[in-house]
């Protein structure tokens, strides 16, 4: 095991110098992704600050407007149970039940969610095989070689590789914001920009710069929100990571939809948002299954698949579909 120091943060503005300062300082927090990182020798920081003593930033607070506050050090499993994220948000609570185990759950925050790193296997090898994500300029083992997990949109040649964060599918669809401090105050950054496409530098996955603590997730009211689903496909049934997950959520009136909120996950580097189809869904039935499935068809012209997972496109727009129709079913 590599070895660290682990210092405990009392205070945020302490902890966001700290950081700022030491490039080789990382933020923890329930640790079940980091260690991880530093047993596959993925990461070697130095120093780990411990940020579960500082106050506020584990509150789940739902706002009068219809809104949510949820605490960057909020627990998954927490925020899954609480009663007005489960009547006002179901596809949160379901994209978190759906996630790693009870135990993780029960560790794990909803900062060091979004943060989590790709799944690859390549990139999670402990034999440092090519992987620009880890080692940038050594190369992508997974371009042509095993690639059935991998993206199906926004892949470049340098990284094909997935986000694996369910939370991260639904807050896409809800259009959540992430709220950050740093040193000279804090920003909100909608959800869709928070985190990057590989391009040619992989290993800069999000936005947030050095010095930069996120603080809460902000969810704004929404009239689809009661009406939502996430659905998740794995290989397994439960403690997989998705294969194709589908958020949605909806408002109609009668049987028709009026408007759509669609994001897919395991299929590209960031949280995939439908927005093509959205617009073509808006006042098709839900009694027209061949309608639904041709509006959903809008946003795949650009999905380009590689050598062993073209099965996804299909597989995606039908995970897609069912969410949908079952987000339908609740309106
Ligand atoms: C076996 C296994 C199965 C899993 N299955 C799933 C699954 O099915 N679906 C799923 O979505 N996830 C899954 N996970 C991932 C799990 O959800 C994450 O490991 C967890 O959410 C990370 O939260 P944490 O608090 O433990 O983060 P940590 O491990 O403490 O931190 C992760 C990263 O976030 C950074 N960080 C943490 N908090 C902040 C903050 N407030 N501001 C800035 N940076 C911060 C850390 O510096 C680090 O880089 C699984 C994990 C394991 C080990
Ligand atoms: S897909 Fe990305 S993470 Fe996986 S080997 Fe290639 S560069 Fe590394």
């Amino acid at each position: 095991m590599h070895p660290f120091a682990l210092l405990r943060a009392h205070d945020a503005t302490a902890a966001i110098a700290a950081h700022a300062q030491d490039p080789e300082l990382a933020f923890i927090a329930g640790g079940t992704d980091l260690l991880g990182l530093i047993k596959d020798r993925a990461t070697l920081p130095a120093r780990l600050l411990d940020i579960n003593g500082l106050p506020d930033m584990a509150r789940i607070d739902a706002r009068p407007e219809g809104g949510l506050s949820i605490g960057a050090l909020a627990r998954m499993s927490d925020v899954a149970v609480h009663p007005e994220v489960r009547k006002r948000f179901p596809v949160i609570t379901e994209a978190l039940l759906f996630s790693a185990s009870g135990q993780l759950r029960n560790m794990a925050s909803i900062g060091g969610n979004i943060m989590q790193r790709t799944r690859c296997a390549y990139f999670r090898d402990e034999d440092d095989l090519p992987c620009n994500k880890r080692r940038p300029g050594s190369g992508c083992a997974a371009r042509h070689g095993l690639n059935r997990n991998h993206a199906i949109f926004g892949w470049s040649d340098v990284c094909v590789a997935t986000n694996p964060s369910d939370l991260a599918v639904a807050l896409a669809a809800l259009d959540a914001h992430v709220i950050v401090r740093g040193a000279s105050g804090e920003r909100s950054i909608p959800f869709s920009e928070f985190h990057r496409l590989p391009g040619t530098t992989p290993a800069t996955e999000t936005v947030l710069k050095r010095g930069e603590l996120i603080v809460a997730i902000e969810v704004p009211p929404s009239p689809e929100g009661r009406a939502s689903h996430y659905l998740k496909l794995r290989d397994r049934q439960s403690y997989e990571f998705a294969l194709v997950s589908a958020a949605a959520a909806v408002a109609v009136d009668g049987r028709r939809l009026r408007s759509v909120r669609l994001a897919l996950g395991g299929v590209a580097p960031k949280p995939w948002r439908l927005t093509a189809a959205e617009a073509a869904l808006s006042g098709v039935s839900l009694d027209d299954p061949g309608a639904l499935a041709r509006a959903i068809a809008a946003s795949f012209g650009d999905a380009r698949p590689l050598a062993h997972n073209a099965f996804k496109i299909e597989l995606a727009q039908r995970v897609a579909l069912r969410a949908l129709q079952i987000a339908g079913e609740r309106a």
